[in-house]
């Protein structure tokens, strides 16, 4: 009987392509999954270390599974808690058997010593990360693409460079290869900062490189969505580009757009120049999507701060935000900033924030109502059209009868806040 694996994913849609990669190398050396711990011979718990509740809910995990496995199974730990904090890590939970930063992952889970090389890929494993790594096929008719690892930015409330290293672009026949091999309807374009692919090897890649890459994987699939668009990067190329396919998504990571703010946080931007941004995208493809994530109580968001955003967001019209509370992160310039801003201060605005963009989505949702749409069929009863990410934003019910992963055409019949209702379908 092979051994058994359980893999636990937590954090963010690139986590999911490592552990994508991860089960590729376990499947691969013979052993079959599981979705029940207590049957596994291994767990593995992939993890998240962005900001203090993330590292809590790993931690959780960790203990949670250690009680759920059964005698002589063994617990690895591994993701971007064990690459950030390693040996701290494994003093603090003794009950886990190895904790393996990302280069030593495939080791770790396969028991495979490097320089043993994966019968699937010839070349040894690069330094740092699983990106060229091989993957099962996706379970589900869409899936994430990591076309690079790292960032070389150094936005202040942010130690994803401390662990996840300056930015490596992989090269674009290894993401064609992965696009095929997955033979899926959509593609997810994702990386630290997706809008700055291959400017880290300016001979071979360069800046912009991301255009003809979106080309690429559009002609190879009917749908590609890109997400962490840093506004800078965010050029008129690539917006051209993103309105030439059949998804004119945008998910601008704007993080806030007070100037002095955004000038603290060391990134650029500000509420006027996202505007005519945002503006330019619409006249564009007026049908256009837009999402962004925004911080707050980063240490010294004054009250004209916390307005000007309140002020954006009722300008802007997103289709989907999403607010965060500022996390203090050791090893950050913002850890050192004073003016921390009191919890109870930005709970107060973290909620004037949702209960105004609600509002909006749902607005925006109900002005859907009448018309008719293409989904994709994700599961029985489930679909999304180009409008709607995976995981992250709202989903639109469908007639259960509706094959999943294929394309339908449907009749948008009501709005539920963020999620809207759709009768009948037409295979499209
Ligand atoms: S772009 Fe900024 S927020 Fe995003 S990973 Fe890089 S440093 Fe962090």
């Amino acid at each position: 009987m092979p051994r058994r694996y359980y893999l636990e994913t937590l954090g963010c849609p690139k986590n999911d392509v490592d552990s994508a990669k991860l089960e590729g190398s376990l499947l691969t050396a013979g052993l079959e999954a599981t979705d029940d711990p207590s049957q596994a011979d291994l767990v593995v718990v992939n993890t998240c270390a962005f900001i203090e509740t993330a590292r809590q809910e790993s931690i959780d995990t960790i203990l949670a599974l250690d009680e759920l496995r059964s005698d002589g199974t063994r617990l690895v730990v591994t993701g971007c808690m064990a690459e950030r904090y390693g040996d701290e890590l494994a003093a603090a939970l003794p009950e886990v058997d190895e904790i393996a930063g990302f280069s030593d992952a495939v080791a770790a889970v396969t028991g495979r010593t490097r320089g043993s090389s994966i019968p699937v890929t010839s070349a040894p494993i690069p330094e740092l990360d699983l990106l060229n790594l091989p993957r099962p096929a996706s379970k589900v008719p869409w899936a994430y693409v990591k076309i690079a690892e790292g960032c070389d930015r150094a936005c202040g409330f942010c130690a994803i460079p401390s662990f996840r290293g300056p930015q490596r672009s992989r090269d674009v026949a290894a993401i064609l290869d992965e696009v095929d091999q997955l033979a899926v309807h959509e593609i997810v374009l994702v990386a630290q900062d997706l809008a700055s692919y291959g400017k880290d090897r300016p001979g071979e890649l360069g800046a912009g490189a991301i255009v003809p890459l979106v080309r690429d994987v559009a002609r190879r699939v009917p749908w590609v969505r890109l997400l962490y668009l840093y506004p800078s990067d965010l050029d008129d190329a690539l917006i051209d580009v993103i309105c030439e396919t059949d998804v004119p998504y945008f998910d601008l990571s704007l993080q806030h757009v007070s100037k002095p703010l955004l000038r603290r946080m060391r990134r650029p931007g500000d509420a006027a120049r996202f505007l005519s941004k945002i503006e330019t995208i619409r006249e564009r493809r007026a049908d256009a999507a837009l999402r962004s994530n925004f911080i707050v109580g980063y240490p010294g968001e004054t009250e004209a701060d916390h307005d000007a955003l309140l002020e954006f967001v009722e300008q802007a019209q997103l289709d989907w935000c999403g607010f965060f509370a500022y996390s203090r992160e050791e090893g950050t310039y913002a850890a050192a900033l004073d003016g921390t801003v009191e919890r109870t201060l930005m709970d107060e605005r973290l909620a004037e924030l949702r209960a105004c963009q609600d509002e909006i989505t749902a607005s925006r949702s109900d002005a859907l109502v009448g018309t008719r749409v293409r989904v994709l069929v994700d599961e029985p009863g489930v679909g999304r059209s180009g409008r709607e990410a995976p995981e992250i934003d709202g989903i639109i019910h469908v007639d259960p009868a509706l094959a999943p992963f294929e394309f339908h055409d449907v009749d948008i019949v009501d709005a539920l806040g963020p999620d809207l209702v759709a009768s009948g379908g037409v295979p499209s």
